[in-house]
């Protein structure tokens, strides 16, 4: 859009050598240019208003036809050229200066709003406003406009196809992520630090007063990937915003449980409960002590024993089982999510701008805080849709960062 709108600027000196060309009688070019160009000042409206006022039409026949059916929506009231519209009875015409006014008027003057271009065109519309290229130019102004930009919404398509990763053991590869900041609980515990083991889907989960490096250190890890975390953190925030209600504070009183019936319960991946994936066997579930379950019922002691040691043995087995249904699970869902995938890449020098998460959002903006902050330049392509950037001074940002979280920066 940015070239288009130059080549368009640079078409006005083009049109000077037209006066050139037409004393010249240089007849292919002659017609072409007069057709595109026309008269300055009414820019696409000279053929038509040229007919309406004094029937003038161009020599070359599909022309004249062209302009003679087109002209039949246009009205000329008072000098003016006016389009007869279906939302509204008459439309006046613009230039492209014209244009450009109204539609700053429209979109961040005192009376406009920052609208989607189909609104944004039905307003001018409304008040009463024509030109040929309405809509385009209102999709290319919101695009470039930065407010529009930096509060727009995170977009929903992911930008890459799906790599999955498989963990080929227990506790192997841990997942992390931070969630937060939640109402303050006892001991002024605000964040919440998870991990998930990739392979068993364990969660370790601590609530922490301050996100320090010492404290993420204490919380031992030994591969940070953030995909799996985000998934266990869904699992975590949903059971604890259906058990609180109106006691926020208690969160972190409510983790424990959350946790445990995590791990009692199959996963959709794997088939298997996350306890016995680690354990070979499944814990005894209060449900079972309540209303007795057969287990329960013939429990004795020293064959238990026997039977976990057993279980133990088998674990391997069963871990492997549940490491095919992963693959295929994944497989499934990696197949789900390319065919959603809008291809989003960006180059080395690109501007972009970065998703503000939560944590990184300006507190004291609350609820109006931006959405995407920038713009920042990418400095290195990581491939697999990673990215470095560095701020326009030429500070590089730290980490790396993915293409679900940038978008181009427009200006
Ligand atoms: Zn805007």
């Amino acid at each position: 859009a940015d070239l288009l709108s130059k080549l368009a600027s640079t078409k006005r000196p083009g049109q000077h050598q037209t006066i050139i060309q037409e004393t010249l009688h240089s007849p292919s070019l002659d017609d072409k240019v007069v057709n595109v160009s026309d008269n300055e000042d009414l820019g696409w409206m000279a053929g038509i208003s040229g007919y309406l006022k004094e029937g003038i039409l161009p020599e070359d026949k599909n022309e004249a036809r062209k302009i003679r059916m087109r002209s039949a929506k246009f009205v000329i009231i008072r000098d003016e050229l006016f389009k007869r519209g279906v939302s509204s009875p008459l439309l006046k015409c613009l230039t492209a200066s014209q244009a450009a006014y109204v539609i700053k008027e429209i979109h961040q003057g005192i009376c406009g709003m920052h609208s989607r271009t189909r609104s944004m065109a039905t307003r001018i519309l409304r008040a009463g406003y024509y030109w040929p290229s309405l809509k385009s130019v209102c999709q290319s102004h919101i695009q470039k406009c930065k407010e529009c930009q930096q509060f727009g919404n995170a977009h929903q398509q992911p930008p890459e196809t799906l790599h999955h990763m498989m963990s080929a053991w227990p506790f192997s590869q841990w997942g992390m992520d931070i969630i937060g900041p939640f109402p303050p609980a006892k001991g002024q515990l605000k964040f919440l630090i998870v991990a998930i083991d990739y392979f068993t889907k364990w969660i370790e989960a601590c609530p922490l007063a301050k996100i320090t490096t010492e404290n993420v250190r204490k919380f031992t890890w030994k591969n940070i990937t953030n995909c799996q975390a985000e998934a266990a953190n869904k699992v975590i925030l949903r059971e604890l915003k259906k058990r609180l209600g109106s006691a926020k504070g208690q969160w972190p009183d409510e983790l424990p449980s959350i946790l445990w019936a995590y791990h009692c319960t199959p996963q959709s991946t794997t088939q298997e409960t996350p306890y016995r994936l680690t354990y070979g066997a499944d814990a005894m579930i209060l449900v079972e002590v309540g209303e007795t379950s057969h287990r329960r019922q013939v429990f004795n002691g020293e064959q238990n024993g026997q039977e976990l040691a057993a279980d133990l043995d088998l674990v391997d087995e069963l871990r492997d089982e549940a490491q095919i249904h992963e693959e295929a699970c994944k497989l499934r869902a990696s197949r789900r999510y390319n065919t959603r995938v809008k291809p989003r890449s960006f180059r080395v020098g690109d501007l972009v701008w970065r998703l503000l998460g939560e944590a990184r959002k300006d507190t004291s903006d609350g609820k109006l805080a931006p959405t995407w902050g920038g713009p920042f330049r990418v400095t290195e392509d990581l491939e697999n849709g990673a990215y470095r950037l560095e701020e326009l001074s030429g500070k590089p940002i730290p980490r790396t960062w993915n293409a679900t979280h940038l978008k181009f920066y427009f200006s």
